[in-house]
This record gives structure tokens, sequence and C-alpha cells, in this order.
């Protein structure tokens, strides 16, 4: 636990001199006082203070408004925590896959800060309005790593993001219930239909609503929505009821009704412009051809352009070209767990069985369902042909499941 921090103030002549400074350094222009109290005295060599350039508060400040939560902690679990993050008030916990050498994992960061507003501020009354916490929770965390990282990192960010919504539109083909933003879940177990439609197609409702009626007057729109309903429960209808008031007009340009209660996406949706992410789909529609990329034109790509690039190959690759494309870039051997998976799950498709040490590894590591369910799904799917997958992933299950039944 850190010291507490009381205030930022303007300096004082005179109160550097016990620091060994002179009033011309230490009131010069532009400098602040910050100013922490430790109730408990430590000897010296204990205190330690880290600089940086933080950020992503204040750019959810600056979106939404006032942080009405005092502190943010970040609480890191042992690598069985079922999730990336968990927005508890005050306190966020996060696994310990997101710590990978890069800033990709801070995005995860930005999405639990973001939820301080929008999901623990404002929460959707029931699940069936999930999409209220989880769509205006990407849409801000996207603001946020445009704001901190860059438009760039923050397009990529929406590129994964729409792939990920295309393949849930496959994966829902005949349960289109699910792919509807305001959904009915009676007699349904949420944990049956969790996706990421109300994150994807709920960030892309919003986006939509920013394009039409520009950025300054959306951003007037949320700081207003937060103070409205701080502290409160709503419903989908009260979002819109509240968007056509402030918003006058709104419903003429965008189909609200189409957006939250049909099924499938829009067509007005959008896949995001940026000249990484083309690039890299591109790269990835030419390894059909036959083209591997080469070593310089990934040499800069982090974690997030390797996701994006393995997502949009064909499920279909040749096992020998998957253990090419792993003797040139290591891929299975990543330290981010996306690279690693998506890598890990071609392999599966593929039937690369060099690989299947690899996949056992994994999934005996982690507990982020977000890599187990893919990875298990994609063992036990799929008919005949199959049976040594089944196998292992039998094998690997049961195993795990002794260890963590008392
Ligand atoms: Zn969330």
């Amino acid at each position: 636990m850190s010291a507490r921090h009381v205030d930022r103030r303007d300096p004082i002549s005179g109160e550097g001199a016990a620091l060994f400074s002179t009033d011309a350094l230490w009131c010069a222009e532009g400098r602040v006082v910050e100013e922490f109290v430790m109730e408990q005295p430590i000897p010296p060599y204990l205190f330690a203070f880290a600089v940086g350039e933080l950020g992503f508060r204040e750019a959810g400040e600056a979106l939404f408004g006032p942080y009405e939560w005092e502190r943010f902690d970040l609480l890191v679990l042992p690598p069985s925590f079922p999730y990336g993050g968990m927005e508890n008030p005050r306190m966020t916990f996060l696994t310990p896959t997101l710590i990978k050498g890069d800033s990709s994992g801070a995005q995860v960061v930005a999405h639990e800060l973001a939820h301080s507003w929008t999901g623990n501020l404002i929460t959707n009354k029931t699940n069936e309005h999930f999409w209220l916490n989880e769509g205006f929770t990407t849409y801000a965390e996207r603001r946020i790593v445009e704001a901190v990282q860059g438009e760039d990192r923050a397009a990529l960010n929406i590129g994964i993001g729409w792939r990920g919504l295309n393949k849930e539109m496959e994966r829902f083909k005949d349960n289109l219930e699910v792919t509807k933003l305001k959904t009915n879940q009676e007699g349904v177990d949420p944990d049956d239909v969790y996706s990421e439609v109300p994150y994807e197609k709920g960030f892309q409702f919003l986006w939509r609503i920013e394009r039409q009626v520009g950025r300054p007057a959306f951003d007037e729109f949320l700081k207003k929505y937060i103070a409205t309903f701080k502290f409160q429960s709503i419903d989908t209808d009260t979002f819109l009821d509240f968007l056509k008031a402030n918003l006058p007009g709104i419903e003429k340009e965008v189909d609200l009704i189409l957006w939250t209660e049909g099924t499938g996406i829009p067509p007005d949706a959008y896949e995001p412009v940026s000249s990484i992410y083309s690039k890299i789909v591109s790269m990835a529609n030419e390894f059909k051809l036959g083209r591997m990329p080469r070593e310089d034109e990934v040499a800069d790509w982090q974690g997030q352009e390797w996701e994006l690039y393995l997502e949009n190959l064909p499920k279909s690759i040749e096992a020998s070209q998957i253990l090419e494309l792993n003797s040139r870039f290591r891929l299975s051997e990543s330290k981010d767990y996306e690279v690693k998976v998506a890598f890990l799950l071609l392999a599966i498709a593929s039937k690369c069985k060099e690989h299947y040490v690899e996949v056992e590894k994994t999934l005996k590591a982690v507990g982020r369902k977000k890599y187990l369910v893919p990875l298990y799904s994609a063992l036990v799917e799929g008919g005949t042909g199959k049976e040594e997958e089944k196998i292992l992933a039998k094998r690997v299950l049961q195993r795990r499941v002794t260890l963590i039944t008392p």
C-alpha cells in the first residue's frame, strides 16, 4: 500500500531550502508540489517512489467526468484466475497473463478502469442489458487507448474486436437471439451465452452514434449520461429515451431498434481504417497464396499485430506451413498468451501434432477462460479423425478437475 496522496499545489518560496534547492529552481515556471502522507514511521532505505506518465485515469476522467471511487488499486492474482480482469470497485483483479513485456496488457487495465464509470457507476439492470456495461466500457477502453497509446494502437484493438464479432456471428448462427444487444435470457444460464457480442456490437453501436453526431457532441452526451444515472441500475429503454432526448433526431439517422433488437451485424457497422490494420490483414491474405512474412516486415510487431495476423489466417493451413511459421518466428514459445494461443489453435486445426505438447502445457498453466474454452473446443470439435485430440483434452481436463476439487 502506498503513502496517501493529500495535495497537489504551487511551490512556496523558501520551503525548497530544506532539500538544498534554491527558490529559482523550486518555484520555477510550471513546477508543482505533490504532497504525500505516510502515517507509520519507516527507515529511509524503505522509502521508494516511482514516477511515470500513468495517464489512464486522467484519460477516463476527461471522457466521463470525475473518478468517484477515491483509490484505484490493482491486484494480480495467480494464473488460475479465470478472467482477464474483474472490475471490483477500488481494487481491480487481474490475470498475470497480462504481464508480457509490451503495452498491450495495459488495454485490459484501461478496460477495467473504464468500468469505474460504466458498469460500476451505471450498472445494467439485468443481464439482458449486459451491453450497457460492456459496450460502453469497450468504447471507453478504446478512447483511453487512443488518448494514451495513439490512434494506431486503438485501430488494432478495434480490428481484433471486429474480427471477434464476426466470429461470434458464425458461432451463433443457429441461436440468433444471442446476437442481439438486448437479449431475452429467460431460462438461460448467462454463462452459456457469454460472448463478445455485448462488447463488440455494443462498441460498434456507440461508435456509430459518435460518427453520426460528431465526437464533441457525443462526449458531451457521455458526461451527461454518467452524471444523470450514476449509482443507478438502468435498462436499454432508459438509455434509448435519454439518447433521443439529448441528441434530438438521432432515431432518424441511426436505426436504434435494428441496433438494439435486431440480430447480426447492422450494415452501418464499421471495420476500422488504419494503415497497420489493413497491412496486417492483407499480409494474412497473402499467406493463402503461399507468402510468409519476411523478418523485416515483422521486426517491430508486438503481440497484438501477431494476434491479428494469426486470427486472419485461413483455418485450413497445411501442417508443414505451421511448422515453417514457427521455425521462423517461434510463436509457440511466445510469452504473450494471446499470440501463443492463436498459434496453437491454428496448429490444432491443422492437426500439427508436433505442437500438442505445448497445447497440453498451456492448458495446465493458465486458468483464463479466454484461452481454455477455445483450446478445449478446438480439440473436441469436429467429427471423425479427432480421436487423439479428444483423448488429450479429456486426460488434461480430468487431471485439472482432480487438482481443483478437494
Ligand atoms: Zn468488462
